[in-house]
């Protein structure tokens, strides 16, 4: 008689890396999970393309499936081992159906595999099972599945298995990575994704955004994309996300149970257009930055994270994150105010300037006539200097001058004002 409570049992929480995605407590974070995945529940499909079965998530998966060694299809995720399915032999039985290596002694089973592999292999299991139950209550009514390369089976694998979600015909394949990522390692599962599941799937991987391996935080700017200014989070991409967001993939992180999705931050500097002068006081306005979207494109120097909840993926089959996307698409629209807005400004500088050189020659018969005061007046001092250094806030509405003439210049009725174009006139 086996007893399954006893032989099987997870490994502590202890043993597990301080890499666990245990996530911290004040990320909002949620789980149905009440305990780490034991491992004696779980097992690779070898016959089922690498299909994890979980026999805690799935109860009848243990009814249908065959029982016993079934040809050797059930295999160990940490030693790679054939397993055997056993089940309660009666309805009314107490026993908990679970896998149990084949080994020709009787007694105890156990794992070969080393602790720390086997420890590894369920801090993995554990952050991909956290994903599948969020998952599991925005899409409730949707097939999940956790899939492995079967060749993996029992090896220190990088990434850990991918979670798949199929919603009608559309497939959504999600990794979550915990490790470093190689470029040879990002290709290869690209690669095996498409040609598993073809070029429509949607690949998404889901980064922590406590993880610091895989968030390089880097400041915030304030975006105004419709009415009200806004902060947004900026991060330095790794290579591997900027490898990832080049081949098509949609890179994000997960906060609690937000999703940041990113756009690109590239930083420019207008080009001079006929008629602008952008010295002095208009210098720092000249440098701006610019949008790349709904992904981020090469050369961006960061990041912006847009957040939107995860629970608004479950309104599209495709999982497109459309709220994101939407606010990207304003603060392109707010670019291009902003720069027509300084342009606007350069120009009326360049035609102050022109007038503070006419001030300057010999004054006509006709304005001699009107005014005998040789007082030149200041230059109004008309540029918003408090958001011309900071190139990220949105642009303010255009403000006149508000200086006026001295006090003699007014006396003698000095129309100072009449050089100006009519709008700025006081
Ligand atoms: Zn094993």
């Amino acid at each position: 008689m086996i007893r399954p409570t006893d032989t099987a049992r997870s490994p502590r929480t202890s043993t597990l890396p301080r890499t666990s995605a245990r996530p911290p407590a004040d990320t909002g974070y949620r789980s149905t999970r009440s305990e780490l995945p034991r491992m004696g529940q779980l097992a690779v499909d070898i016959t089922n393309q690498g299909q994890i079965i979980d026999l805690r998530r799935t109860p009848d998966a243990h009814a249908r499936l065959p029982h016993g060694r079934a040809d050797g299809r059930y295999r160990c995720l940490a030693c790679g081992h054939r397993l055997i399915l056993q089940r309660p032999s009666s309805t009314n039985s107490r026993f908990t159906p679970r896998f149990r290596h084949h080994t020709p002694a009787s007694g105890a089973d156990r794992c070969p595999a080393p602790a720390q592999h086997r420890a590894d292999i369920q801090a993995d299991l554990t952050t991909m099972l956290a994903l599948h139950d969020q998952l599991l209550r925005v899409v409730p009514q949707t097939a999940l599945s956790l899939r492995i390369d079967p060749d993996l089976t029992g090896q220190r694998w990088e990434i850990p298995p991918a979670l798949i979600v199929r919603r009608g015909e559309q497939i959504v394949v999600l990794e979550r990575p915990r490790r470093l990522l190689t470029p040879e390692t990002v290709a290869h599962r690209i690669t095996t994704t498409r040609t598993e599941h073809g070029t429509k799937a949607a690949h998404w991987w889901v980064f922590d955004r406590d993880d610091p391996l895989h968030c390089d935080p880097a400041g915030t700017i304030n975006v105004r994309p419709y009415d009200q200014t806004i902060t947004h989070t900026k991060v330095r991409p790794t290579p591997a996300q900027r490898q990832l967001a080049t081949a098509g993939a949609t890179v994000c992180w997960l906060a609690g149970d937000t999703l940041l999705i990113p756009y690109g931050g590239h930083q420019r500097t207008y080009t001079t257009h006929p008629g602008e002068d952008w010295s002095g006081d208009m210098a720092s306005w000249k440098r701006d930055w610019t949008i790349s979207h709904p992904r981020p494109a090469d050369g961006a120097t960061w990041w912006g994270l847009v957040p939107q909840p995860l629970l608004a993926l479950g309104k599209r089959p495709d999982f497109r994150p459309a709220t994101a996307h939407t606010t990207m698409s304003a603060l392109q629209r707010a670019e291009q105010g902003r720069e027509r807005h300084r342009r606007r400004r350069a120009r009326e500088h360049a035609q102050l300037s022109i007038q503070a050189t006419a001030e300057q020659l010999p004054i006509p018969v006709d304005a001699v006539a009107i005014s005998e005061s040789t007082e030149v007046p200041a230059r109004p001092a008309s540029l918003p200097h408090a958001t011309a250094t900071v190139s990220s806030l949105p642009s303010l509405p255009a403000r006149r001058p508000r200086q006026r003439p001295s006090a003699p210049a007014r006396r003698r009725g000095f129309l100072w004002a009449a050089f100006l174009p009519r709008r700025w006139r006081l």
